[in-house]
């Protein structure tokens, strides 16, 4: 095993393939990988712990060029630094460790991408970046609000990812797009608190737009929780929830974000051995060559 140490405490296990055109060394990189491969809060089906090293390994079944942003990883400085040595069991530790991975690569001048695991590690990285972007903008593409208070006896729960992420958040400006799934309660919150991007008559993308407006040059945090897309696209992720979003839908939202500062990002929940056909691995990986792509160019 090749353990890689650095100076933050956080180390990273750089065992594996790496996404297709990284470096494995940081120096002169704009954008950092790193995975989290943590499942222990998961409620209903768990192995999203294997969701960072699947969308490594099936990367090279993909194009390093992207057509729609006319750009190529393999002229793109950007590193992936392994994936984080995590303790297993309690969520707190993890999302610890987690937040000081991110402050590391902030520090670095480097801009994260975490690849999950599931979605209880977010609230480490956007407490992090939070500390370096005090008018931070959470957006969030998911099915599920995740608004709960506490989830099956933990705080740290997946299904409280945003409370906890709004408990860190000076701006308290989250954008939560066209969540379909929810309790009463949540769903009141969104729509009293205005958060709620709605898809009804067109594409969120559209509305999407319209909602970022006024909030040009500041700092954005997109987490990507993959059970937002429709699970006949994405069928390996644990809590699936049928009417969810198609490629085109994201490729949209993308050009929106284009026009953005996107500072960090995160992509969680992918459980591949849930799906045999691997196609779910794939759309993680090719929605991380565009997250990769437009972290190195937003400015
Ligand atoms: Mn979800
Ligand atoms: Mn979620």
């Amino acid at each position: 095993m090749t353990y890689q140490e650095v100076h933050c405490n956080a180390s990273f296990n750089t065992e594996g393939a790496i996404f297709m055109g990284a470096n494995r060394i940081s120096k002169g990189c704009k954008v950092g990988i790193f995975g989290v491969p943590y499942d222990g809060t998961t409620s209903f089906r768990p192995g999203a712990r294997f969701g960072p090293s699947s969308i490594r390994e099936v990367s090279s079944s993909l194009e390093t060029y992207c057509p729609q942003l006319d750009l190529d990883l393999e002229s793109l400085a950007f590193a992936d630094f392994g994936s984080l040595k995590i303790p297993y069991g309690a969520p707190e530790a993890v999302v610890n460790e987690v937040n000081k991975a991110t402050q590391y690569l902030l520090a670095l001048g480097i801009r994260p991408l975490i690849l999950g695991g599931e979605h209880s590690i977010s609230v480490g990285a956007v407490n992090a970046t939070a500390q370096e972007n005090p008018d931070l903008i959470l957006l969030q593409l998911d099915a599920h609000a995740d608004l709960r208070k506490e989830w099956l006896g933990s705080t740290h729960s997946h299904a409280c990812s945003m409370r906890r992420c709004l408990e860190v958040l000076p701006s308290k400006q989250i954008f939560q797009l066209a969540i379909r799934s929810g309790t009463r309660e949540e769903f009141q919150e969104l729509k009293d608190q205005n958060q709620l991007i709605p898809h009804i008559h067109g594409q969120p993308a559209t509305y999407l737009e319209k909602a970022l407006m006024p909030h040009l040059g500041k700092a954005i945090y997109l987490t990507v929780d993959l059970d937002w897309f429709d699970p006949s696209i994405m069928p390996g992720t644990g809590t699936p929830e049928p009417g969810g979003f198609f490629w085109q839908d994201f490729a949209a939202i993308i050009d929106v974000l284009k026009k953005h500062n996107l500072v960090a990002a995160d992509i969680v929940e992918l459980s591949p051995q849930l799906d045999h056909s691997g196609i779910s691995s794939i759309l993680a990986a090719k929605a991380t060559r565009s997250l990769v792509m437009l972290l190195s160019t937003c400015t």
